[in-house]
């Protein structure tokens, strides 16, 4: 059975840039919700599957029974896109990578603002609810994707997420109701960019 994970900060603590009220419903409520109904699924889907890893789920979605594939992409997919975005984000998060992460991000893009504009239309252009992404392909370079609903770069085969912002409207609603462009903008002030790079370097080839 899948769990929350432990949140390694309060959930005021990105305040001001992420409301506290929407951390705890975010985390709680919505997370918690995916949590729950995969674990349904799972026990709908019976014993086996019962050792399946959250990627496997999500990668091979197609080799489970009929009736739980949608359940299981749509909230394994939330577990695992969340269980992602609560690590890469910190109290006095923000600024810029070092490091290989940093050299790569600059040959692939060009530059560290040129990244930035990327990812951030990449957001703003996903209409109705997703995510945007920085993940490594399988031959280990950077890219940057936007996904529908929970899905994510792994779903596809394309590779896995280092970095991903939730452009779903729970996500930011609260706070700044319709203006995505001003969630995005304080978004960038909580990375946590130590976090992103031990996962990039884990999986670069
Ligand atoms: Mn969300």
């Amino acid at each position: 059975m899948f769990q929350l994970p432990d949140l390694a900060y309060d959930f005021g603590a990105l305040e001001p840039h992420i409301d506290g009220r929407t951390m705890e419903i975010h985390f709680t409520k919505h997370h918690g919700a995916y949590v729950a109904n995969l674990n349904n699924a799972l026990k709908q889907a019976g014993a086996p599957y019962d050792g399946w890893s959250l990627e496997d789920l999500l990668a091979r979605n197609g080799a489970l029974p009929k009736d739980v594939q949608a359940a299981i992409r749509n909230n394994g997919g939330g577990h695992y896109n969340h269980t992602l975005f609560w690590t890469i984000m910190k109290p006095n998060g923000g600024g810029e990578p070092d490091g290989p992460l940093a050299q790569s991000i600059g040959a692939t893009f060009g530059s560290f603002a040129a990244f930035k504009e990327t990812l951030t239309k990449a957001a703003m252009t996903r209409f109705g609810s997703g995510w945007a992404w920085l993940y490594v392909d399988r031959e280990g370079n950077l890219a940057v994707a936007s996904t529908p609903n929970q899905d994510n770069p792994v779903f596809v085969g394309m590779g896995t997420p280092i970095l991903g912002v939730d452009v779903w409207e729970h996500a930011y609603y609260l706070k700044y109701q319709n203006r995505r462009p001003d969630y995005l903008n304080a978004w960038w002030h909580t990375i946590n960019w130590d976090e992103v790079s031990s996962r990039y370097e884990a999986l670069k080839k």
